[in-house]
């Protein structure tokens, strides 16, 4: 049987291949998914293979993914040229370890997040994945502050409604209710928390946004080591894209109080947001920046984080005389390699005109749902688009609709959102907006 008529036949009697079925059985008794319970998981769908914008399903649908694996993907999946960067480099060598040697791959990356990072930042450390950046980061300016023997700064301002990962220090500057603190206390560093910024990206400016984290800056700067913050959208936290005067505001407060600031770019770097990096919109040059999910296009893991000559040179001659770092898969030449081949796809592809496309036909298709009677609001920044409903999705069934309508979309809480690959052409933009569209009208896709 041709793929097709299989495809076709499969479609007709609904029905998967018993060795589907098997391994969905496997999976839901042995495999931990993310945020899943183990012991009544919701079903998982089987993916066989991804083309381009689409996903293709073991039962014979193919989706449109809306979520770009979870912001990942850019380019599109099984993409030709990023396929080549990983045989190219897996005919020369795969990894190898990064203390006392080095290769091309790593120093090319390197060289390219450099050059179109802020200006300021020009030290690059490599590691695994984004919450290993963020620990980075954090251990970064816990050792600036001990080399010029600052030894009380040892605590960390951030805003409430962020996420910033799941592991240890990670944690502790996430938001502390979604991020369920209380389970964690004993074991959680306890860092400081300003409210939430209320001025959307799009709202006029008010300086009495300021006024908590002025006084909080002027309260706890002996103790603050750095202040951490997502750049314009708070994404986990509640899809809020907040005003650049802000962030701008930030840096100044950090420079006044003498405290480092950390930018976590790991979910709007790379275009996402209409900029290269997000902290463009407020012109400002973080000390130290975190980068990863679509730094590899969506292929493979690896995370970076960035940060000044002053840092670098500051840590070295502490008392370690290094920093105190080093995964072993640190600089792995596949991640590197391919990362490298979707760097330059962006540029080929001209990234602005794709995300500016994107952005037209989202807030031409996207904005008018905010007339339907279960949104409360509709927002859309470069290639993210946002909906939030009046009311939270029961996830079982509004997965399984979408999958019906042929898109894959994953909300949370109350909100639907969209971040599709750069590839997505209008008709498929549309197809993914109608099927919100679809599901809004639809009262069993939401708790009452
Ligand atoms: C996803 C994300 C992280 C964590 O990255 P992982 O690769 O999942 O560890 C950290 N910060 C932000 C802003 C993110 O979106």
């Amino acid at each position: 049987m041709s793929t097709i008529q299989h495809r076709i036949s499969l479609h007709m009697t609904n029905k998967q291949p018993q060795h589907s079925l098997d391994l969905l059985e496997y999976d839901k008794k042995h495999v931990w998914h993310p945020y899943t319970s183990m012991s009544s998981p919701l079903p998982a769908y089987l993916v066989e293979s991804a083309e381009g914008v689409y996903l293709n399903l073991a039962n014979g649908e193919s989706v449109i993914d809306g979520m770009s694996s979870w912001w990942s993907v850019l380019h599109g999946y099984n993409h030709p040229k990023l396929n080549a960067a990983l045989i190219e480099q897996s005919t020369k060598m795969s990894h190898v370890m990064f203390g006392g040697l080095t290769h091309s791959s790593a120093i090319e990356l390197c060289k390219k997040l450099v050059q179109l990072s802020p200006k300021e930042l020009d030290k690059v450390f490599l590691s695994d994945s984004g919450s290993v950046s963020v620990e980075v980061a954090i251990k970064m300016a816990f050792q600036y502050w001990h080399s010029k023997s600052f030894p009380n700064k040892t605590k960390l301002l951030t805003i409430r409604n962020g996420y910033h990962g799941d592991t240890f220090a990670a944690m502790s500057v996430c938001d502390p209710v979604t991020g369920m603190h209380q389970i964690f206390d004993k074991v959680l560093m306890k860092n400081i928390f300003a409210p939430a910024p209320t001025i959307s990206f799009h709202e006029q400016w008010h300086e009495n946004e300021l006024d908590e984290l002025k006084n909080l800056f002027k309260h706890h700067h002996h103790e603050l080591a750095a202040f951490i913050i997502e750049p314009i959208v708070q994404g986990t936290g509640g899809m809020r894209f907040y005003h650049p005067a802000y962030l701008k505001a930030c840096r100044t407060l950090c420079d006044q109080y003498n405290v480092l600031l950390i930018v976590d770019e790991i979910a709007t770097g790379f275009g996402r947001t209409g900029k290269l990096f997000a902290c463009e919109w407020s012109e400002i040059s973080p000390d130290i920046m975190c980068l990863g999910k679509t730094l590899t296009g969506g292929y493979l893991t690896l995370a970076a984080t960035l940060c000044t000559s002053e840092i670098a040179k500051t840590i070295s001659h502490g008392e370690a005389g290094c920093f105190m770092h080093g995964p072993t898969y640190m600089g792995n030449a596949l991640a590197c390699a391919v990362a490298n081949a979707s760097i330059d796809l962006l540029f080929e592809n001209n990234w602005q005109q794709q995300i500016a496309f994107i952005e037209l036909i989202l807030q031409k298709s996207l904005l008018p749902l905010k007339a339907q009677s279960r949104v409360k609001d509709v927002r859309v920044l470069g290639s993210i688009g946002a909906v939030e409903c009046t009311q939270a999705v029961n996830i079982a069934v509004i997965q399984k609709r979408f999958v019906e309508l042929g898109v894959w979309i994953r909300p949370f809480g109350t909100l639907i959102y969209i971040i599709p690959p750069l590839v997505i052409n209008e008709a498929q933009i549309k197809h993914l907006v109608k099927a919100i569209s679809t599901v809004l009208k639809e009262d069993n896709c939401f708790f009452k």
